[in-house]
């Protein structure tokens, strides 16, 4: 999604689109490297508006995607909804420019340079930025037996996992030194 400055007038202007996952190159690396699936489009909206020296953009990006759990291995749907906020400042030139210092840290600073500004670098990141790094399908998920296998979350084993790979009798001799 993109916006032309020169659309950019004394009001806020209001963007919506559906654009497919297929678009965004980031995106689709995620998908090639297995980490998730995309099971809709993104569904994005931007609020720009001049504002001081800069532009204001607050945008949110909404999805679904197919992820498998880290524990249990199940696949497991989850909705991204992601609201953020960007000033955009024209940039100078001047690479400390770039670094401008925001009291909110759910602000993000950048530069932009031309007649337009691409959304697409910022909302891919933010979708990336929704992704876990180890999902789980739920927060308590029992995950797999150690043993056989199975999928504590559906099934009871009787296999006795105390005497299981991690010994925690061994850590007790461990002292933090601080
Ligand atoms: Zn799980
Ligand atoms: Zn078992």
């Amino acid at each position: 999604m993109k916006v032309q400055l020169a659309d950019l007038k004394d009001k806020a202007l209001v963007l919506t689109a559906e654009e497919p996952v297929a678009d965004y190159p980031d995106l689709v690396s995620m998908v090639d490297a297995a980490d998730c699936l995309f099971l809709a489009p993104l569904r994005i909206s931007f609020t720009v508006a001049r504002e001081y020296d800069h532009i204001r953009a607050a945008g949110r990006v909404e999805t679904t995607v197919r992820l498998n759990c880290s524990r249990c291995l199940a696949e497991y749907d989850a909705e991204i909804d992601s609201s953020f906020t960007v000033f955009y400042t024209k940039a100078s030139g001047s690479p400390l420019d770039e670094e401008v210092e925001l009291a909110e840290e759910d602000l993000i600073s950048k530069s932009y340079s031309g007649e337009e500004i691409d959304f697409a670098p910022e909302v891919s990141e933010q979708v990336i930025m929704e992704i876990p790094f180890k999902p789980l399908c739920k927060e308590d998920c029992l995950g797999l037996c150690n043993k056989c296998g199975v999928n504590l979350n559906d099934t009871a084993c009787d296999c006795d996992r105390s005497a299981g790979g991690f010994k925690f009798g061994a850590l007790k001799g461990i002292k933090i030194e601080k």
